[in-house]
């Protein structure tokens, strides 16, 4: 394996340790076992709608070091094109994510205003006269 050093690499990171990102490799890490090449990593970009799966072809098994730290630690090599096709994969799940949200949004507004014109309570659904809330 190449010297990685100032080189972008893919690995896992983010609140899960697990989500897949670019790190730029800043070099072996002092006082580790060599061995091991624990790497020095600078977080580039975080892929953080994207899951390890999403990104587990990616690294085509072609571990060559880790970075310090728990979670999925591998570092692996990884082209533009790969870099590219996560983001856009980011993208589409991001997407998606937010339009859901917002349908179930709207669908939750909608119900409210479906009961509340009916003269239901919106928030148990029956004629309580709004007691539902006073005996939380
Ligand atoms: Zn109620």
């Amino acid at each position: 394996m190449a010297d990685m050093t100032g080189k972008l690499v893919l690995g896992f990171g983010g609140i899960t340790d697990m989500e897949p990102c670019i790190y730029r490799d800043n070099g072996h890490y002092d006082g580790t076992l060599v061995e091991l090449n624990v790497r020095k990593v600078e977080l580039v970009e975080l892929f953080s709608d994207l899951n390890l799966m999403d990104a587990a072809s990616s690294t085509h098994n072609d571990k060559y070091g880790c970075r310090w730290g728990g979670g999925a630690n591998g570092l692996f090599p990884v082209t533009t094109e790969t870099i590219d096709a996560l983001r856009q994969l980011n993208t589409k799940k991001r997407v998606a994510r937010e339009e859901a949200e917002e349908r179930q949004f709207a669908e939750a507004a909608a119900r409210v205003k479906l009961l509340t014109e009916s003269g239901l309570c919106p928030k148990c659904g029956t004629w309580c006269y709004s007691d539902c809330q006073e005996a939380r």
